[in-house]
């Protein structure tokens, strides 16, 4: 901008100047013209009065002193400047001066005397009249200057006014250098008599400075430096007058022009400044150039103050954009970490709108109310989700729904439900918590917590069944201890043989409901175990484990003297914890030994294979009494003991115990009739590869 300003400002400052370049000169010509007129006008003035006094001696009959006075003293009224002196001068060779000065004696020179100069021809002065009060003595011989003489010579040669050289005047050079000044004089023959004859010659003796000064001054107007030369055939700077105006600066306006004076030429040198000469220069230049330059500097403020305003703003906005981008980014950031532990975490989270949609649900909420995405968008959940009171039959009013109340703004804990639906085929418990909330923007919406606690409740259930069970195991031996021990107690204070045999009857059924009890909590502890301990996963040697249980448990024949018969099959190696899988085919296989009637000798068959799913089905068949029809499934219910097992002693936490152990593995557990008799107990459990673990290491114990 600036540049390009400043370029169309001087390129039209320099147009500008060139046309006042050309206006200087043109002004420049038209004042040296009017100066050099003005010189010309006034030395013809000159010349004229010369003639015209020429002309007027020359038509006397006698020249008198006391007429040439008269015909002179106009002049003194004339103002001509710089004249000094007009004096009549006539010419006499060397042996004619005696004559001469006798005849102008007579004429009314009395007193004349002619000084000669040389020899040859001399021209003295004879009648003199001051012009300037000057006091002068005629007689002298204006040969005697070789400028006078050259003009009174050249005068009478054309017969007309010639103009001498300058030279100084002997009166001048007396005086200080800066008053001296170049004179020259105007000579005019004058002819006497219808002949015309050569009488002499008027000689106008003129100060140059003086003569032009005022000339100079009008004409330069304190503007123009002029020099006014008298040309000289040597080609010498014979100055006739010069001034220099008042003008500071470079003279860059030069002219010089030709005068004619008389019979001659003078040169007229002017020199000027031209920013000082008015109309040379119109100041349009500078004004444009300065307005421009003014201009572009506005504009370029103005361009930068805009630019920079811009770029002000465009630094405001990007750092707003910046700051947005990084709040947006935050934004996001904490959104997906939010939805991250939202993702992670295993309780439902949900938060619904105003018309009851759900905006938001992690995939617990999902998994625990069974229900897709697309349904709880659709804000169905009040009579799509199957949501029903713990009694398993009514459905749970609308409502009464917590999330339903947190709409109306009335939170509620822990609200127990049961959810049935295709997803949940089986009952599900779940507790909801909820809360009304309030969005920037006024709206309510409500968030629910969902749980799912079936797997709580059926604990809580257990442990309620339990605590019933353990109450009555418990207090059932611990009251026939305390009986027995009475016995006992009243036997030892009457120490009479058939009473301390009692006594000691009594003892032994102390021992056994101590066993009882201590049976009972042993496998309470188990039990708990199975479910709380920690596993300790490893390949585990499916053949030694049931060996070792097979030995254990076949070591001693039982008070019929009937040893077990086991078979063991080929078993695989399988992934589990080798202590928690021992109890499982430990108490498999003393079920199968308990449960078979006294007297006859237990046939068990302990066999496995690997299914399609890389899963080993363990199978404990045994030839037992077998379990009643309706009651396989019951079996593996704690403390569960089927009706015809009652007379053996026993918890019903045994096949519990199992069932938790197997599936703690993943796998599951059964009991199914043998079709030979007895029971067949089957369990799942991984394997650790393939078909090639089984080993050919069938035999019989
Ligand atoms: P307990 O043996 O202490 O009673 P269990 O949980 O081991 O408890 O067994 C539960 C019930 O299942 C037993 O009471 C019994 O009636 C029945 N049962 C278990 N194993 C067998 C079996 N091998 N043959 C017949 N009935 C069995």
């Amino acid at each position: 901008m600036a540049a390009v300003g400043c370029g169309v400002t001087f390129g039209v400052g320099a147009v500008l100047e060139r046309h006042d370049a050309a206006n200087g000169e043109v002004q420049m010509d038209r004042r040296s013209a009017a100066a050099a007129e003005a010189v010309r006008t006034e030395t013809q003035r000159y010349v004229d009065t010369l003639l015209t006094t020429a002309a007027a001696a020359g038509a006397q009959e006698v020249l008198t002193r006391s007429e040439y006075a008269a015909l002179t003293e106009p002049l003194k009224s004339m103002k001509l400047a710089g004249a000094s002196t007009i004096a009549f001068v006539v010419p006499a060779a060397d042996d004619r001066i005696g004559e001469v000065q006798s005849l102008w004696r007579e004429r009314g020179a009395p007193d004349l005397v002619l000084d000669p100069y040389g020899h040859g021809d001399h021209a003295f002065s004879i009648y003199l009249t001051s012009l300037d009060g000057s006091v002068l003595t005629p007689g002298l011989d204006l040969m005697r200057g070789e400028a006078p003489a050259a003009a009174l010579a050249a005068s009478r040669r054309s017969g007309t006014v010639a103009v001498s050289d300058t030279y100084q005047l002997l009166v001048d050079a007396r005086k200080p250098p800066e008053e001296r000044q170049n004179s020259f004089v105007l000579a005019a023959p004058v002819y006497q008599g219808e002949q015309r004859r050569f009488l002499g010659w008027v000689l106008l003796g003129v100060r140059g400075q003086d003569f032009m000064g005022a000339t100079l001054a009008r004409a330069g107007q304190n503007l123009l430096d002029l020099t006014l030369h008298a040309d000289d055939p040597e080609r010498r700077e014979l100055t006739v007058a010069s001034l220099r105006a008042k003008v500071e600066g470079e003279r860059d306006l030069i002219r010089t022009v030709v005068v004619p004076v008389a019979d001659g030429t003078w040169t007229l040198h002017l020199g000027a400044v031209r920013d000082r000469l008015p109309g040379a220069t119109s100041g349009l230049p500078s004004a444009v150039v300065g307005g421009g330059l003014a201009l572009t500097t506005l504009l370029t403020l103005l361009v930068w103050v805009l630019v920079a305003g811009r770029e002000r703003a465009e630094e405001r906005v990007r750092r707003a954009t910046e700051e947005l981008l990084a709040g947006e980014e935050e934004s996001r950031r904490q959104a997906e970490l939010l939805l991250a532990v939202l993702d992670g975490i295993s309780d439902g989270v949900g938060v619904v709108g105003p018309d009851g949609r759900f905006l938001l649900h992690n995939p617990a909420a999902r998994r625990i109310l069974g229900r897709h995405a697309e349904l709880m968008a659709a804000g169905g959940w009040k009579d799509q989700f199957g949501l029903y009171r713990l009694d398993g039959v009514t459905e749970y009013p609308p409502e009464e729904l917590p999330l339903t109340r947190a709409l109306n703004g009335e939170g509620s804990e822990q609200v127990e439900m049961l959810v049935r639906n295709p997803a949940h085929p089986e009952d599900r418990v779940i507790s909801v918590s909820a809360r009304p909330i309030e969005s920037a923007a006024g709206e309510r919406g409500a968030v629910a917590v969902f749980h799912d606690i079936t797997d709580r409740k059926h604990v809580e259930n257990e442990l309620r069944g339990f605590a019933g069970v353990v109450a009555h195991d418990l207090k059932a031996p611990l009251a026939a201890i305390r009986g027995y021990a009475e016995l006992i107690v009243e036997a030892l204070a009457d120490p009479d043989p058939a009473a301390v045999a009692d006594a000691l009857r009594s003892a032994g059924r102390v021992m056994a409901g101590a066993d009882r009890m201590h049976t009972l909590i042993m496998e309470l502890l188990d039990y708990t175990a199975a479910r709380d301990a920690t596993m300790r996963v490893e390949d585990v040697g499916l053949r030694e484990l049931v060996d070792d249980v097979v030995t254990a448990r076949t070591d001693a024949p039982d008070a019929t003297g009937c040893r077990p018969d086991v078979f063991v099959g080929a078993l695989p190696r399988v992934r589990g914890d080798r202590v928690l899988l021992r109890q499982v085919l430990d108490n498999l296989l003393g079920n199968a030994i308990k449960y078979t009637p006294p007297g006859q000798a237990p046939r068990i068959d302990v066999t496995a294979r690997v299914d399609g799913s890389g899963a080993v089905r363990v199978q404990v068949a045994d030839r037992g009494i077998g379990i009643p029809d309706g009651e396989h499934a019951a079996v593996f219910d704690s403390f569960h003991r089927a009706s015809n097992g009652t007379a053996m002693p026993g918890t019903g936490l045994g096949l519990a115990i199992c069932r938790r152990i197997v599936e703690r593995h993943g796998g599951h557990i059964e009991a199914m009739p043998n079709p030979g008799g007895g029971t067949i107990f089957v369990f799942t459990v991984p394997g650790v590869a393939a078909e090639r673990e089984l080993q050919d290491n069938a035999h019989t114990v």
